[in-house]
């Protein structure tokens, strides 16, 4: 299939005037630099399909890499368009065992997930989860009392999900039954990579009762574009070990939100910020991996884990982030229904 690109603005402020962080050559050096650093850490034996949750989208062609002068905001330029992206995705198929795999691997990551979720509402209710894939958050967020459903674009991880009990739509949350109201929307793992995220947190708004909860958790523009420039240090064995950790090396996402353009985008759209929390992925050892390099990982991701979580502002250590916002006011689209009804 062929990938067609176009120009992109800031979809955060809609500004083009924006500094360059890698060039397309440059990231094309951090992929191949990716998947040595992966290589060297595996046991010889790994079958090719275990690297995918490692490397993921790194199939993907190298593209130049931006930052919003005015917001912050870090996003790839030229960018896929929307309609091939959907595609990128929604042809996706793994076969039962890596979905297994990759379930098992997640459901610590999402329990963390969900045990903060249910602290900041105070409670469970209902939900829905934009971007479900393997279900390893829609089965966390059951053991903590919520009542989730997910959707995706992805009808394999779909189809699997749905196996294992849970309520899930083919779809987008545009396409989503918009009579529905539920208490949290969760965006963990693809507001990154969504076609238009401003009409997916727009429609998360619609759905969403009064004061309901959105959560989101994106991988840090903020701590790439801090961190990027040290590769052409001495410090680039740390710079590299610590992107690579958290699959920010070759930058393979179309945006790169940072706490305060997330947090700008949010409150424009009629949510207010209740939280932001500074995170690193979970680590990503498993059978495959040598021994040392599971003891490396984990002793730089609880050192830099604490670090994160620590960090203030645009949070440059923090490789990811998680932002929690309330629904305040009349939802944009009752706004717009009220606005052309006859006075
Ligand atoms: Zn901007």
């Amino acid at each position: 299939m062929s990938t067609a690109y176009e120009l992109a603005r800031c979809i955060v402020c809609g500004s083009a005037d924006a500094r360059e962080l890698a060039s397309a050559e440059e990231v094309r050096r951090e992929i191949e630099e990716l998947w040595a650093y992966h290589d060297s850490r595996l046991e010889p034996d790994t079958p090719p399909a275990h690297l995918l949750d490692r490397v993921a989208f790194s199939q993907r062609p190298p593209l130049r890499v931006v930052r919003c002068i005015s917001c912050g905001l870090v996003y790839r330029n030229p960018v896929e368009r929307a309609r091939e992206l959907e595609a990128l995705y929604a042809h996706d198929t793994l076969t039962r065992e890596v979905m297994q795999s990759l379930h098992a691997s997640q459901r610590e990551a999402c329990r963390a997930q969900a045990m903060r979720l249910t602290r900041i509402a105070r409670g469970s209710g209902s939900g829905l989860e934009v971007g479900s894939y393997v279900g390893a958050f829609l089965a966390s967020a059951r053991e903590q009392g919520w009542s989730f459903a997910g959707i995706d674009v992805n009808r394999c991880t779909n189809e699997f999900s749905r196996s294992l009990g849970f309520e899930v739509h083919d779809g987008t949350i545009e396409t989503f039954d918009a009579d529905r109201r539920v208490d949290a929307v969760a965006i963990w793992n693809c507001i990154d990579q969504l076609a238009d995220p401003t009409s997916a947190l727009r429609a998360a708004r619609a759905r969403l009762k009064p004061g309901g909860l959105l959560a989101l958790r994106a991988p840090n523009g903020a701590c790439y574009a801090a961190v990027r420039p040290l590769l052409d240090t001495p410090a680039a064995r740390m710079a590299r070990a610590w992107l690579a950790q958290n699959n920010l090396l070759g930058f393979p996402y179309r945006i790169g939100f940072t706490p305060r353009s997330a947090a700008r985008l949010v409150e424009r759209l009629g949510f207010e910020v209740v939280r932001v929390v500074g995170d690193v992925l979970v680590p990503v050892a498993d059978q495959w991996t040598r021994r040392w390099a599971a003891l490396e990982e984990r002793v730089v991701k609880t050192v830099g884990g604490r670090l994160a979580r620590w960090s203030r502002g645009d949070r440059p250590i923090a490789p990811w982030f998680e932002l929690y916002a309330r629904a305040v006011g009349s939802s944009p689209s009752e706004a717009v229904t009220r606005s052309v009804q006859p006075a």
